[in-house]
């Protein structure tokens, strides 16, 4: 592809073993010969003022220029007088919508062999609004937000998300049971959105009933949406499902169409700068970034490499169960493309 073709996207390396997945994302997409031109960011040492955080202004900059990019985890510095990574992320780009997509992982044994469900969370309001205090001693209170543009907004994206990608039902999880007025309000919204979706299913699951039916058979599932704090919760349940956060993709969708994917886990400062990290995550992330992008003939090249390798067994790394280096797993990847 020639110069102009190639598209420019954010790159937050990140910290502890980032730069190691990282580097291992960048050759992968090379041997693919994927059609980006990578803007690579670190996260300063020192507090930019016009962000109040680490991340500088630039980085900022960077991804509302290119509308997407690829994050890896970062450890937040201990301190006062700064806003901590993720948060600044969240908030600068109103990043409103956490999207998982969970798929069995073949040749990686768990309890389950058919999940294929996507998660997509309300990340900007609920019970994370940040409003709690004490009514008088020994009593406190929390307050639970939803608005209405909010949850339109997230809806919007789940049933937007389930048509570009073939998926037949969207189910929204709730409590209006009990959570009446802001669950409530919540599934009106969704309700309301799927009437413009008339060829895909709608339901909704009260969210105790989803945990149990969720365990008992994903395969029940197709896009779930969901309030921020079920959103959290149940998209680490649908993690462990298919073998945890070490293999699980997330993209971040902010306004404006901005989309940026990352990792779940951390940055791993135990196994750092040793080339034991799992590329997985970090990979698969990338891979719902080119989705996004709608170069699905190099996400599919990718995502079928990745999944030959773990399922070959041959090249493993130790989280599961190998004894595999990154480079040896990431080189075992790019021989498959
Ligand atoms: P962690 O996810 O970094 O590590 C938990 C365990 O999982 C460790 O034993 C680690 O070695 C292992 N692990 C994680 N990812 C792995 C991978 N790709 N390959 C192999 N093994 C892997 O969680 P933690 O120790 O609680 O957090 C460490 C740091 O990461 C903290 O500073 C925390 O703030 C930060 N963190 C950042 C993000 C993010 O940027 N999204 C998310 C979680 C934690």
């Amino acid at each position: 592809s020639s110069e102009s073709n190639l598209i420019r996207a954010t790159l937050f390396p990140g910290d502890g073993i980032g730069p190691e997945i990282a580097e291992s994302v960048k050759q992968v997409f090379r041997t693919a010969d994927v059609p980006i031109e990578w803007e690579e960011h670190y996260v300063g040492t020192e507090i930019d003022p016009r962000t109040q955080s680490f991340l500088t202004w630039e980085s900022l900059e960077s991804v509302r220029r290119n509308k997407v990019g690829l994050k890896g985890p970062m450890a937040t510095p201990i301190g006062k007088g700064h806003r901590s990574l993720n948060l600044t992320l969240r908030k600068e780009l109103n990043l409103y919508a956490n999207v998982r997509p969970c798929y069995s992982l073949p040749g990686y044994k768990t309890k389950y062999d058919d999940v294929n469900l996507v998660t997509i969370r309300e990340n900007t309001e609920g019970e994370y609004s940040g409003l709690e205090h004490q009514v008088v001693r020994g009593v406190v209170e929390s307050l639970k937000i939803i608005t209405r543009q909010a949850s339109l907004r997230v809806a919007e994206y789940a049933f937007f998300y389930a048509k570009a990608h073939g998926r037949e039902r969207v189910s929204a999880i709730h409590k209006a049971n009990i959570m009446q007025k802001t669950d409530g309000l919540f599934l009106k919204c969704c309700r309301e959105v799927a009437e413009k979706y008339p060829e895909i299913v709608y339901e909704e699951v009260v969210i105790d009933n989803c945990c149990m039916m969720l365990v008992k058979n994903p395969a029940l599932f197709d896009v779930l949406v969901m309030p921020n704090l079920y959103g959290d919760i149940i998209s680490d349940l649908c993690a462990g499902l298919i073998g945890g956060l070490g293999l699980t993709p997330s993209c971040n969708i902010g306004e404006g169409g901005v989309a940026l994917a990352e990792a779940v886990h951390g940055s791993a400062p135990d196994i750092a700068g040793k080339n034991l990290a799992n590329p997985t995550a970090l990979l698969l992330s990338a891979v719902t970034m080119l989705r996004h992008l709608e170069l699905h003939d190099k996400a599919d090249r990718i995502q079928d490499a990745v999944l030959k390798t773990i399922a070959e067994g041959k090249y493993r790394t130790g989280d599961l169960g190998g004894k595999s280096k990154t480079t040896e797993f990431t080189k075992a990847i790019c021989d498959h493309i």
